[in-house]
Formats: C-alpha cells, sequence, structure tokens
C-alpha cells in the first residue's frame, strides 16, 4: 500500500501547485472513519481508497480527483456524510464523492432495477463531471484485481458480469484502454475459467516451444527501421487470453487458427516519422492488405490516434503493429484522463458526445428495463458466443435459441433438431442462450422444421431455412389430398387406371409427372371432369351434368335490386344463398351484397342499405371458413375427403396459423348454400382431424 507522503510527494511531482495539506487531511481522514474495517483480503479497509488514489496519480490528475478517490468510500461505508465532506474539503470535491457515492449506493440495490439505475445515474453523473467516472473506473479496477479474495462465487460472478458488460466498454469510449484490457482480462477468468485456463495452456506451450519469439520479432523491426535512418521504440506483447478467445469467437476459428497473437508497438518522434516507418515495414515485410487504418490524419471518436497494420513474418506469422508518437501513445492509453492531467477547467467537451447521445436516452425512457436495453445496445455488441460440445464457437445475436444455434452449425443440423442439451442439461429449443453455453443439438431422423419455431427463432438464416422447409412439407400435403381425391375420380372412369395412364394424363395436361399432378388436384387447379377427361379423352361426354351441382352455372340472383342493377357478393363475409343479406352500394361495383352481421356494414352510411333477399333457387357462392386441425399426418387429408364427399369444391386453402398440436387454415369452398356449408360444417366437427370448425 502507498504511503500517506509517497502519495503527496506523487502528486507534487507532476503538479507542484498541489495544496499539500489538503491532500494530506484527506488521506487521514479516509484513514480514520474507515478504522478498524477489513477488506476480504484481510487487508485495512483504507488501503482500497489509497490504491485508488495511487492508479488516479498515475493518470496525473488533479488534487480534487486525488482527494475524491481518497474519500470515496467514506460517505457510503461509514459515519462520515456529505456535509462533513464539505465542511472539511469545499464544495467540488464533496461534489464528487457524492457523484461517486450515488454509483455505489446502487450497486447494493437487487439485480436487473439495480443494472439499469446504476448505469442511469452513473452516467448522469459523468455527464456532468468525467472526474466521477474516471474514479469509479479506477474503483473498480481495484476491486477487480482483488476480486479472487470475495469467497461467495456469486458475488465474483456477478462482479465479473457488470464488469464485463459495463464498466470494460466505458472505459473503452472514454479511451481508457489500459483499463478496458486489465477489466476484461479478470473479469474473463473468471466468467470462462475454463476457457482462460486452456487459452493460458496453449500460449504457455507455444512459449516453450519457441521461447523468445516476441523479443526476435521486436528487435526485427527495430533493425529494420534503424537502417532507414529511423530512432524509435518498439515493444512486444503477446495478446491476452482475452482477446485471442474473442477472435476466436468473431472469426469462428480455433486457437491453431488464430495467427495474430502477437502484437507490437513502434513509438517515433514526430508524425512524419510514423508514416515512414510504416513504408519500411511494408517494404520490408508482406502486409495484410485491408487491415491498414490511418487514426493519425483520422482519429476515433474518443480521441485515440495510431497507424495500424498487420504483417506476415516468416511467411506464416500475422503479427499486428501499431505505429504512434510519444504524444499519441500517453492519450491513447489514458484517453480523456490524458487531456485531463494539467488541464483543469479545461474541459474536452467535444469528446464526450456520445455520452451526450446516452443521457438522452436515458431521459426519454422511464422504464429502467428499456433504458437497460438501450444503454446496452449503444455499449455493448449486443451478441452471445456459444460453443459446440467439440469446443468451435458460434457469434449469435443475443435471444438467439438452440435452432438459431443448429442452423448456424449447419442448415440440415438445423432442420433435424428436436432437442438440445445446453451445459449438458435437456432444454426446450425456444430457451434463449447465454454466453458461454455449451450447446447439443439432438437430432431426428427425418428434417422436420415445426412453423412454430419461427415464433421464436431471432436469426435470418433460421428464419429463412423453416419458411422453405415449411413451403415444402405443405405442398407434400396438398400432393396428399389430391392423391386421395384422384382415388375417387379414377372409379369414375370407364377404364382401369395404371401408371401409365396416369403419366400420360398428366402429360396432355401439360404437368411434369405425378406428384405435379396430384399437386394440381389437390390445390383444386383442376376439376374432376378435366381429370377424368386427361385419363379417358371423351369419357366425360355422356355424364348429366345435374349430378354435380357444381359443375353448372351457377345461378344467383337477388330480389331488392332496381332491375339491371349489377351486384357482386362481398369478399369480406362471403355470403351464401339462404344468409340474411344487405346491399351497399359501391360506385363502380353496382350493390355490393353483404351477410348482415359483417363487419364491412358498421362503416356504411344507413342511407345506402338495401334490404336485399336470395332469388329463389339460388346457389353456388364461395363460403370461407376457418378449420383447426391436428397438425399430425393424414389430418388434412381426411378434411380434405369430407369435402369431396359433400361434393364442394375447394377453392383456396391457406395456413393462417401453426400452434402445435394445432394447424389452423382458412378454406374457401363453393357451396350450394348455407345448408349445405352447414352439413359441411357438422361433418368436419364430426371428425377425429378436427379440433374446430367455423364460418370465418
Ligand atoms: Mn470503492
Amino acid at each position: 500500500m502507498l504511503r500517506q507522503y509517497e502519495l503527496v510527494e506523487r502528486v507534487l511531482d507532476y503538479d507542484p501547485n498541489a495544496d499539500e495539506a489538503a491532500l494530506n487531511r484527506a488521506y487521514v481522514y479516509t484513514v480514520q472513519k474507515h478504522g478498524t474495517q477489513t477488506r476480504a483480503s484481510g487487508d485495512p479497509y483504507f488501503s482500497h481508497p489509497v490504491e485508488v488514489a495511487g492508479l488516479m496519480t498515475d493518470l496525473q490528475l488533479d488534487q480534487e480527483t486525488i482527494m475524491t478517490a481518497l474519500l470515496h468510500d467514506t460517505v457510503e461505508d461509514t459515519l462520515a456524510t456529505i456535509e462533513d465532506i464539505e465542511a472539511n474539503f469545499g464544495p467540488e470535491v464533496a461534489r464528487l464523492v457524492d457523484g461517486v457515492t450515488k454509483l455505489s449506493k446502487i450497486e447494493a440495490m437487487p439485480e436487473d432495477e439495480r443494472a439499469a439505475e446504476n448505469l442511469r445515474k452513473f452516467l448522469l453523473a459523468m455527464s456532468e463531471d468525467i472526474r466521477v467516472l474516471l474514479v469509479k473506473l479506477a474503483d473498480r479496477l481495484h476491486n477487480m484485481r482483488t476480486l479472487h479474495f470475495i469467497k461467495k462465487p456469486e458475488k465474483r460472478q456477478r462482479i465479473a458480469r457488470e464488469t464485463m458488460d459495463i464498466y470494460a466498454p466505458l472505459a473503452e469510449r472514454v479511451g481508457m484502454y489500459e483499463y478496458m484490457r486489465e477489466m476484461q482480462a479478470l473479469a474473463f477468468e473468471q466468467l470462462e475459467p475454463e476457457a482462460f485456463a486452456t487459452i493460458n495452456d496453449r500460449l504457455a506451450k507455444l512459449r516453450s516451444q519457441d521461447g523468445g519469439q516476441v523479443d526476435a520479432i521486436a528487435l526485427a523491426i527495430k533493425q529494420a527501421l534503424a537502417e532507414a535512418g529511423l530512432t524509435v521504440e518498439v515493444s512486444g506483447r503477446e495478446k491476452h487470453p482475452y482477446s485471442i478467445w474473442r477472435k476466436m469467437a468473431e472469426r469462428h476459428v480455433s486457437f491453431e487458427q488464430v495467427t495474430d497473437i502477437m502484437a507490437f508497438r513502434v513509438v517515433c518522434e514526430s508524425d512524419a516519422d510514423c508514416y515512414k516507418a510504416m513504408g519500411v515495414l511494408h517494404t520490408t515485410w508482406q502486409f495484410l492488405p485491408g487491415r491498414f487504418k490511418d487514426y493519425i490524419s483520422t482519429p476515433k471518436t474518443n480521441g485515440y490516434r495510431s497507424l495500424h497494420t498487420s504483417l506476415m513474418y516468416e511467411n506464416s506469422m500475422r503479427v499486428e503493429v501499431q505505429i504512434r508518437t510519444r504524444t499519441m501513445h500517453q492519450t491513447n492509453e489514458f484517453g480523456l484522463a490524458a487531456h485531463w492531467a494539467y488541464k483543469q477547467g479545461d474541459r474536452p467537451d467535444g469528446q464526450v458526445s456520445w455520452l451526450r447521445d446516452l443521457i438522452e436516452i436515458v431521459d426519454a425512457s422511464h422504464d429502467a428495463e428499456e433504458l437497460l436495453e438501450h444503454t446496452r445496445l449503444a455499449i455493448y455488441q449486443d451478441r452471445i458466443f456459444a460453443f459446440t460440445p467439440k469446443g468451435a464457437l458460434f457469434q449469435l445475436p443475443k435471444g438467439s435459441t438452440p435452432v438459431d444455434f443448429a442452423f448456424a452449425v449447419h442448415t440440415d443440423l438445423g432442420a433435424q433438431s428436436v432437442g438440445a442439451k445446453i451445459n449438458g442439461r435437456h432444454m426446450p429449443l425456444r430457451t434463449p442462450l447465454e454466453n458461454g453455453d455449451v450447446v447439443e443439438i439432438i437430432k431426428g431422423k427425418k428434417a422436420e422444421p415445426q412453423l412454430n419455431w419461427l415464433g421464436f427463432v431471432v436469426t435470418g438464416k433460421a428464419r429463412a431455412a423453416i419458411r422453405r422447409a415449411v413451403r415444402l412439407k405443405e405442398r407434400d400435403e396438398v400432393a396428399e389430398i389430391g392423391r386421395k381425391l384422384f382415388d375417387e375420380i379414377a372409379t369414375k372412369v370407364p377404364a382401369r387406371i395404371g401408371k401409365k395412364a396416369v403419366r400420360d394424363a398428366s402429360k396432355r395436361l401439360g404437368l411434369d409427372g405425378e406428384p405435379e399432378l396430384m399437386y394440381a388436384i389437390g390445390a383444386a387447379k383442376l376439376s374432376d371432369r378435366e381429370v377424368m377427361e386427361a385419363l379417358v379423352p371423351g369419357c366425360t361426354a355422356d355424364i348429366d351434368d345435374d349430378e354435380d351441382w357444381s359443375k353448372r352455372d351457377h345461378t344467383i340472383s337477388i330480389r331488392g335490386l332496381t332491375a339491371g342493377v349489377g351486384f357482386k357478393l362481398a369478399e369480406c363475409c362471403h355470403p351464401v344463398p339462404g344468409d340474411r343479406i344487405v346491399g351497399l352500394r359501391k360506385k363502380g361495383v353496382g350493390v355490393e351484397v353483404h351477410a348482415i352481421d359483417c363487419l364491412a356494414l358498421a362503416s356504411g352510411i344507413d342511407s345506402d342499405w338495401l334490404d336485399l333477399s336470395w332469388g329463389k333457387q339460388s346457389q353456388g357462392a364461395l363460403g370461407r371458413m376457418r378449420v383447426t386441425i391436428y397438425d399430425r399426418p393424414g389430418t388434412l387429408a381426411e378434411m380434405a375427403g369430407i369435402f369431396a364427399q359433400n361434393l364442394s369444391n375447394v377453392k383456396s386453402l391457406e395456413q393462417v396459423q401453426n400452434d402445435a398440436p394445432f394447424a389452423s387454415y382458412e378454406i374457401d369452398l363453393e357451396v350450394q348454400d348455407l345448408a349445405h356449408l352447414t352439413r359441411i360444417l357438422s361433418a368436419l366437427r364430426a371428425s377425429d382431424a378436427v379440433a374446430q370448425a367455423e364460418r370465418a
């Protein structure tokens, strides 16, 4: 732990005008207030605020920030009040401490509400003064460094998750890359201990194989640049397990396939030297096109400036190189904090515009959940990572289910899914996956994607594949109906119908073989008569049309209309003879005939209503019904059989819903009259295949 005089000397080093006495008072105050409190590590509690203050001196922050760091937990965890702080250290320090305290209080609230609320106050406090954020980030970083002392695994998990989801991205947004990297590294170790251990192992193995690679490459880079007359500093490092893991996830590759596990930094003396160094490197080694980024001429919004490139070292190893000046380097690693140093009162407002965007969302949303959704979207890539049992990694949008996962692995696997194990446990296919889940898909023998999966899948790939498969399946079912109808038609022709006759018939009809013929019959694209003619040409000449009412011209007449006025049966309610009807005058149509309970009538004007009735012997109209059947093989065909038995022709059939184990269809049917339609509905309701049948 930093001693009192060490801390004060550090501040005086970079700010000789700092108020030494005030710093000393703050140090003594925190030691006294925290008294005998201890941390999970067994250390005295005050070691924590002192370490946080130390982190702030690394960033050369002003004395108010250092004092705030020292005092940041006194109001929350001791008897001290904000009034005490103000009386002892002035209004500015009191305001900053209050900001940090508010954030800490929120951490103690229950889960969901807390997370959102936390973020909101956090952001508001930040927008007021960026120094509150800096202290908060340092506080979180020190807590992460000492996380392993906490005994309860759930608590460690929660803190690590929050760090990964909220604090590391915030550190990134304000350009605190050092903080971001360390937070991610520590959180990753906690959240994915196995992945962490595996990657660490592999790295250790690599190091033992060709020890000193990092140093050798750094030296080679330095020599190449020296030969070109450039004085530079070169440092190299292995990437942290977390960034390797993220690369594996982003590129869907295994550890062996991650080729760029080393990164190098070249620090030059001037902007011009940066570009010159880049040129030298690009001529010495092969560079990867498309990986070159010039953040010197166009800095990132958080102020980050550097040149980035990737080189092929000895033809097989990809190494990342960042080239920058020393000043850029300072700014890059500590972002806004670097700007803050020495420049009290000169706030870099332009660089916190992303914060302003967030604040606007915060102000606009009242619902904590909604807020969290928005802010997370803004600060965190809304992705999850899931593994196959063999360890292949897939990146999916948040909310993805095992079905999305299966389709992401392979279209066939998706189609064959019947169940899933998540982390070894059987779970429903609609379960949203979480980061790091291991997903095992249980395959059925047949590919049978379900229509109701569309209700929960989130990826476009799964959605498209399911739609395609369901369409094909529907086609098969319609063909199955056609086959049944065909068998009946075949009994009516004066010949035995074999395979050849069927082939010839489909040829005559211009169809491509038996399946197409059956589909055309099932989909009511052909009348019985057309099929019979195709099977045995000329055979329908003697058939008495009267036997089948549907072959006669429909004879609908309407009473109550002025002679000569045209009419049309409305398509919203599909009235059939026997229904109580009224007419609506419509421009260009004449009169539109509606069933009296049709909703469309509600919008008509009374004077336009015509009281109508059906003419004698009117028969033949389209009735619309909605039928819900049990969704299993053969039920659709049974329904079609009922229509056929009742000499009713299906004009259109459309699946409107699929809620396993039911499927609902909307069907337009040619019927003689209301009695006919009612008879058909009764027959449907009597069938085992049908759950419900109503007029639509
Ligand atoms: Mn703290």
